[in-house]
């Protein structure tokens, strides 16, 4: 694309041709009438296949950061806030850095940094790493940020070599009041790439619902829940025939299974012509030189993939 070369970076409507894709049912919600039970099931759909094939990871980082999708897609539709919700991973592991966040309106996007030498190493013993085996030794961070001038709500767990999916389970034990209960799910289909997560949660009978239960049978509820919960399979997940609702329904039928209004999940890189001259006018002219190749500085978004063209003198740098 250099059609939008000489635009002014202010003008934001030359911004990347990434997929306008929204999934409208993404994110399905639901609670069990009368038990301390609520909970979502998260499947991107298409969306998962359209994030993850704009990277070069390989494919079992790609898995992972399909999960990690996933992930903070349910985390955030749990949350009442404005801003995003991300998960970033540091280990000493081939993936160096995993990062994927979701805004209050449903946008996914996420990074990977790894090696891909590294990778190919661990597979040839390990067919199927786990999250903790690619990511090393090291700490997952959830946070919440809603914007400038606002604190960063932040959680660190430290990853143990599990999959991300007990990582999520030992962050909520340890930094939540109540009971969580995380699956995820991500694969290649004949449709492409999909991803899922079941993320349940038991809420405190006094928190609120309405509910006849002693505290006893509230724990056999979440108990009979998170039974039915496992008995969810991957090839059901990542079936895009098969509804969400369905899937809930074939589960928790008999568990007073109430369906709330679904979610919509979007493709959500927020990187932009303005925001990356911005950047660059902070670097020296020294610098901006050294980065322009032919008079065109090209900057790349680690999040979607896309190329931004500068020409050189559109951009001032900082005078020292
Ligand atoms: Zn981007």
């Amino acid at each position: 694309m250099t059609s939008n070369i000489s635009s002014p970076a202010f003008l934001d409507s030359s911004r990347p041709d990434t997929p306008d894709l929204v999934v409208p049912q993404g994110v399905v919600p639901f609670y069990l009438d009368q038990r301390p039970v609520r909970g979502r099931l998260v499947r991107p759909s298409v969306l998962t296949d359209t994030l993850l094939t704009r990277h070069d990871n390989p494919d079992a980082v790609l898995q992972l950061a399909g999960e990690a999708l996933a992930l903070v897609a349910a985390l955030a539709s749990s949350l009442k806030f404005h801003g995003s919700f991300s998960l970033q991973a540091k280990g000493d592991g081939p993936v160096s850095l995993l990062v994927a966040d979701c805004t209050d309106s449903g946008a996914l996007r996420f990074h990977a940094r790894s090696d891909d030498e590294q990778v190919a190493a661990l597979l040839r013993t390990t067919p199927n790493p786990t999250a903790g085996e690619l990511l090393g030794k090291g700490y997952i961070a959830f946070s919440v940020d809603q914007g400038p001038d606002t604190d960063i709500h932040q959680g660190i767990v430290e990853m143990t070599g599990e999959s991300l999916s007990d990582m999520a389970t030992h962050y909520f034990a340890t930094s939540e009041q109540h009971a969580c209960w995380v699956r995820l799910f991500c694969g290649k289909t004949e449709q492409g790439w999909r991803a899922g997560a079941l993320v349940m949660e038991k809420i405190a009978t006094a928190g609120g619902i309405e509910t006849t239960l002693s505290a006893e049978q509230g724990d056999d509820a979440w108990e009979t829940a998170t039974t039915l919960a496992t008995t969810l399979s991957a090839r059901e997940v990542l079936d895009d025939r098969l509804s969400s609702a369905d899937l809930l329904y074939r589960l928790f039928h008999a568990e007073g299974l109430i369906v709330g209004q679904p979610r919509a999940l979007a493709f959500g890189c927020r990187c932009s012509r303005a925001r990356l001259s911005g950047l660059l006018e902070t670097f020296s002219l020294d610098d901006l030189d050294h980065m322009a190749k032919e008079g065109t500085i090209s900057m790349n978004c680690s999040f979607c993939n896309h190329s931004f063209h500068f020409q050189r003198d559109e951009i001032s740098g900082k005078v020292a």
